[in-house]
């Protein structure tokens, strides 16, 4: 749960790193940013700053901002009927990131946020820098996690259901949930 403050500050920070990017966004847009906490409390920690460019039934366009350090928790895009699940390539723009997933690991222990070891399963570290790219198979476990200035990248996909991806950590509330304050 975010408070409408620190909803705020998230989003202001996230527009200037896209901004910042190069990436040119409109006023309202800047007003559609995502601000997800995963209802875990430590934003900073664990978050996301997501927007969506366009979603169809088909296809999916986001661009995800991620502080200093900040992961998003470890998760996969669950078959949904005769969906396979969401394929997703991330294509980084700015800053670097640490992407992890299936395959003999890798990651430094200090990768993963304190105390959340036992919800960040797949350990084998891919470092992306601006124009690398990486596609993430349907039902693949993955996270990823910002290098020291943060990050922003695109995230092209078939058809995203976000409500529907499954986290390791049970305690994951994906759509944001914002308190006056
Ligand atoms: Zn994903």
């Amino acid at each position: 749960m975010l408070t409408r403050k620190e909803y705020m500050k998230a989003r202001a920070k996230a527009v200037e790193m896209i901004r910042g990017a190069g990436i040119a966004i409109t006023e309202e847009e800047t007003e559609n940013i995502e601000v997800v906490d995963f209802g875990l409390g430590h934003l900073a920690v664990e978050g996301a700053q997501i927007l969506t460019f366009f979603s169809t039934a088909r296809v999916s366009v986001k661009v995800i901002a991620l502080f200093p350090y900040q992961t998003e928790p470890e998760h996969w895009h669950p078959a949904i009927g005769d969906d396979p699940g969401k394929e997703e390539t991330i294509r980084v723009v700015w800053g670097t990131v640490r992407f992890y997933l299936p395959g003999e690991p890798t990651a430094s222990p200090e990768a993963i946020p304190p105390g959340k070891e036992s919800f960040y399963t797949v350990r084998h570290e891919v470092l992306l820098h601006p124009c690398q790219q990486l596609t993430i198979e349907p039902g693949t476990k993955h996270w990823f996690k910002a290098g020291p200035e943060g990050a922003v990248m695109y995230s092209f996909s078939t058809c995203a259901r976000d409500v529907m991806d499954r986290f390791s950590d049970p305690a994951v509330v994906r759509l944001p949930q914002i308190v006056e304050g």
